[in-house]
């Protein structure tokens, strides 16, 4: 146990005596952003998680952003085996003979603790089939990039810059290739006046700095229980009862509330709700699930550029549904997720870029969970998804971007691999938004449609995805959502006191 639990954490027990308000599931950022807004709006919310509470800022702004022997083994304490297959190779995953080939991550925080930080806006015509539009999601994203810290992009200045990454953008915008700053959650804004820079964001930072957080044995409004896990929502009729939840001790019991929201991790949210029934009710919960289209690669360039760090970003365009990343100087390595945060810290000296292509990847009623065994277990399920042929032709084309990009540097192509489904780490879909039941789980706002206590806060919601990385975007969403839950139990509490 952490030794500021005591001072931090909430006894499970106790939030099941309090009878909150709000229980959140998850303490990623959508679970924290919906907590925090919740908590400023004036419900009593308590958040629970699965995981540990192991560090309470991001890897990255501590002593360790350049430790890459040590990070690997931070990860490797809070750090789990998943499985991503296809139609193909389901009946192995069902036996539980198939290999587990992607990652996931259980702590307080969640994946916030180890992301990269690299986090633009979709662009407009992303929202297509969104049950709202771009206009409506503009001012949530302008607020989550003040909550992140973003820098890049608008008024603080890019957290990496320097005449050789200047040199290099010249010298790919004449080839064709536009790049830009990286938008990074990284606040840069001047040291000054007693403020210090708050580094990477990350969830487990952003609540504990909230002026609401506390233990609920104290009478904080916001609270939160570490390793306490929700097995299942206990429901009854079309509400959810309670969250039943297994503390360290292997103790189970029932936590009751009067609103639930669902905030695992796109993944997770999902396995939790199937593994509560609620697919008999919906057949639409567990489907369109997706993750984005990886390519990787390294390239080589024709001299060192003598500075140690580079971040570029490629904008996506209407013909072209990824974008580009790329990230140095090292003396050749290859992306692993146990190092996204390490390789900030580049090699002057280095000769080698990364390269990392993310795209849109379609998403189809098929792809979709199968719970393994009665999926109650964080393991139990896995992810069935086939490439579309939309999907086929993206890879394709970014495999010549790739090397297009290469050649625009006056460098070569070392290495390069496309990353099969899951390894983006940027899922979506599972408890889709909709405008309408018969297609959608849940409405505009994340609330289930069949269970009206209940809501979504991460990534499951998504009808679909933009190229962009997950984090602003499951962030501004969640603001958004939590907002508007907060006035309607505002509302609904102010008929009941009235009746
Ligand atoms: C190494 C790495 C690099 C990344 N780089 C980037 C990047 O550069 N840009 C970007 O935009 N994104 C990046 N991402 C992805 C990004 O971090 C995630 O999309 C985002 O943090 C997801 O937030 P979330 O709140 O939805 O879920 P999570 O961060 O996964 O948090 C969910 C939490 O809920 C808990 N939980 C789940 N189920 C239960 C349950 N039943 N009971 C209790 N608790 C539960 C989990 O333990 C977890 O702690 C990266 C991720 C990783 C791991």
């Amino acid at each position: 146990m952490h030794p500021l639990a005591p001072i931090l954490l909430s006894n499970p027990q106790a939030v099941a005596a309090a009878n909150v308000d709000c229980l959140v599931i998850g303490s990623g950022t959508s679970g924290v952003t919906t907590a925090i807004e919740l908590a400023h709006q004036g419900l009593k919310v308590a958040i629970i998680e699965a995981g540990p509470l192991i560090l309470t800022e991001h890897v990255g702004s501590g002593p360790f952003a350049n430790r890459g022997d040590v990070v690997p083994r931070i990860h490797d304490l809070v750090r789990y085996r998943t499985l991503w297959t296809t139609e193909a190779e389901l009946a192995s995953a069902r036996a539980g003979t198939a290999e587990t080939n992607n990652n996931a991550w259980a702590l307080v925080g969640g994946r916030t603790v180890f992301w990269g930080g690299c986090t633009p806006r979709f662009r407009d015509e992303d929202f297509a089939e969104w049950p709202f539009d771009a206009d409506e999601i503009r001012p949530w994203y302008e607020r989550a990039e003040r909550l992140v810290g973003m820098s890049g992009g608008g008024d603080a200045p890019p957290f990496m810059t320097h005449p050789a990454q200047e040199r290099l953008m010249a010298r790919m915008a004449s080839a064709g290739v536009p790049a830009i700053n990286a938008p990074l959650g990284v606040d840069t804004r001047a040291v000054h006046g007693g403020r210090l820079s708050l580094g990477f964001d990350s969830s487990v930072s952003r609540l504990l700095r909230c002026q609401h957080f506390g233990r609920i044995e104290d009478g904080a409004r916001l609270s939160l229980a570490a390793e306490t896990e929700a097995l299942e929502l206990v429901l009854d009729g079309d509400r959810v009862r309670a969250v039943r939840v297994q503390e360290r001790d292997k103790t189970v019991f029932d936590i009751p509330a009067r609103h639930v929201v669902l905030a695992g991790g796109c993944v997770q949210s999902t396995r939790l709700a199937l593994a509560s029934g609620l697919g008999e009710r919906d057949p639409t919960v567990g489907r369109y699930m997706g993750d984005h289209l990886f390519r990787q690669a390294v390239f080589e360039l024709p001299e060192s550029l003598g500075e140690k760090s580079l971040y570029i970003f490629v904008p996506p365009t209407a013909e072209r549904p990824f974008h580009a990343q790329l990230q140095g100087m090292f003396q050749e390595t290859w992306y692993s997720p146990l190092h996204a945060t390490c390789w900030l810290d580049g090699d002057g000296g280095g000769r080698y870029v990364l390269f990392y292509c993310f795209g849109i990847s379609k998403a189809q009623e098929a792809a979709r969970m199968v719970l393994v065994g009665d999926g109650r277990t964080r393991t139990g399920y896995c992810i069935v998804n086939d490439r579309s042929p939309s999907d086929s032709s993206t890879l394709a084309e970014m495999a010549t971007f790739t090397a297009d990009v290469a050649r625009a540097m006056g460098g070569e192509v070392v290495r390069t691999e496309e990353n099969s489904a899951g390894s983006a780490l940027h899922e979506f879909g599972g408890l889709r938004m909709g405008n309408d039941p018969e297609t959608s789980v849940t409405d505009s706002d994340g609330r289930f449609w069949r269970i009206r206590n209940l809501s979504g806060a991460d990534a499951a919601l998504w009808p679909h995805q933009g190229s962009a990385n997950s984090y602003l975007t499951i962030t501004a969403v969640a603001l958004r959502n939590a907002r508007r839950l907060a006035t309607a139990m505002g509302e609904a509490g102010r008929e009941t006191s009235a009746r």
